[in-house]
């Protein structure tokens, strides 16, 4: 990662001025939304044109789009964007397409802690950080030999679970394994699915207290990933594999759920043990981020994945969650994402949250 001066590029900002930038995908609306509600002006950086969508949702439009060719194009503008003032809230999406180097090297104020996507993006450092802090992950099967109950292998890189397979042999293994692209094969947990929206401040201590400032839950969502939810409509996944018609686990959507209430104090065990870890490794996930969960019959939870920085499972939640409600009506964690940095300019403490 290249030396990115925060406190350089903060100088010559003008603090009354700060403008809200994401690029207008995944969770753009909500990130707008809930910077307007703040009173910041929004700036939407938008790939290939203006994008007629917004038009459709006056309150999720920002104030000012900003045409770049492609994603890689914004490294050439960041000058542009910081005359502007520009704080960017990035997004899966966003750094997806612009690719993790670039990523780190984005001479802008960026929201939360960059350091973390080495973190989450190596599968060993992952789980280094993850069974460091306590949390049980599903089992990782290292030779498809032992293969001896359900598994699911991931081809590493792969968004939003494409090309995931499942199998339940090595027979099964074997016939459906890409060996050009390097996987991993996990135990495939049974149970249900939550994905927990937390918000970790470093700066504020009004919520469940942390050594170093304090942590929410925001919400939780399950994914509606296609075919997998709802294959069977068409036959049982084993009948279907016969005919050579496999599962996918493409994300096309959120569903908004909660959790029984006697499972909440886990919850916060496991996602004060994430941030503890996460200050003693790299400095802290800062602000949003989503630990990716299985609850077994045991009611235990497995987590699978994390990612630190905000997911589309929010999106639901525009105008508050049933747990959000409980913070403070019309809280979505877009809006939340704009009060930590209303917050730290009124304090004084943007470096704490901005990297
Ligand atoms: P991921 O890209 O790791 O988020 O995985 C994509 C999807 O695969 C998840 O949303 C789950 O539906 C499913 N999945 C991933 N890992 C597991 C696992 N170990 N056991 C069961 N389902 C899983």
């Amino acid at each position: 990662m290249a030396k990115i001066n925060i406190n350089g590029m903060l100088a010559n900002y003008d603090k009354k001025k700060l403008t809200i930038a994401t690029v207008c995908s995944h969770s753009s609306l909500q990130i707008f939304n809930g910077a307007r509600k703040e009173g910041f002006k929004t700036l939407g950086i938008s790939v290939g044109g203006k994008k007629k969508l917004y038009d459709a949702f006056p309150l999720g439009k920002p104030d000012e789009f900003f045409i770049v060719k492609n994603y890689k194009d914004i490294l050439k503008h960041t000058e542009e964007l910081r005359k502007k003032n520009v704080i960017l809230i990035p997004h899966g999406s966003f750094v997806e397409y612009l690719g993790p180097d670039n990523f780190l090297n984005l001479n802008l104020p960026t929201f939360g802690n960059r350091k973390v996507l080495d973190w989450e993006s190596d599968r060993k450092k992952e789980r280094k950080w993850l069974e460091g802090a306590g949390l049980t992950m599903p089992q990782e099967i290292k030779n498809p030999k032992y293969i001896d109950k359900p598994v699911i292998v991931k081809y590493h890189g792969a968004k939003g679970g494409k090309g995931f397979f499942i199998a339940k042999t090595y027979e099964e293994f074997k016939k459906r394994i890409e060996h050009n692209k390097p996987f991993t094969i996990q135990e495939f947990v049974m149970g249900t699915r939550y994905y927990i929206h937390y918000f970790y401040s470093p700066i504020q201590d009004n919520a469940y207290k942390l050594s170093k400032g304090s942590l929410q839950l925001l919400s939780m969502d399950r994914r509606d990933e296609t075919t997998i939810d709802e294959v069977q409509r068409l036959g049982s996944i084993a009948e279907l594999e016969e005919l050579g018609i496999h599962p996918t686990f493409v994300v096309t959507g959120n569903i908004p759920i909660v959790m029984r209430e006697s499972l909440l104090p886990k919850v916060f065990e496991m996602g004060e043990a994430v941030v503890e870890k996460s200050l003693k490794l790299f400095g802290g996930v800062i602000g949003s981020f989503c630990l990716e969960t299985v609850v077994t019959e045991d009611l235990e939870f497995k987590v699978f994945e994390i990612s630190a920085r905000i997911v589309a499972g929010t999106n639901p939640y525009t105008s508050g969650s049933p747990y959000s409600e409980m913070i403070q009506p019309d809280l979505s964690t877009g809006r939340r994402i704009a009060q930590e940095i209303k917050y730290a300019t009124k304090h004084n403490r943007l470096k704490e949250i901005l990297t």
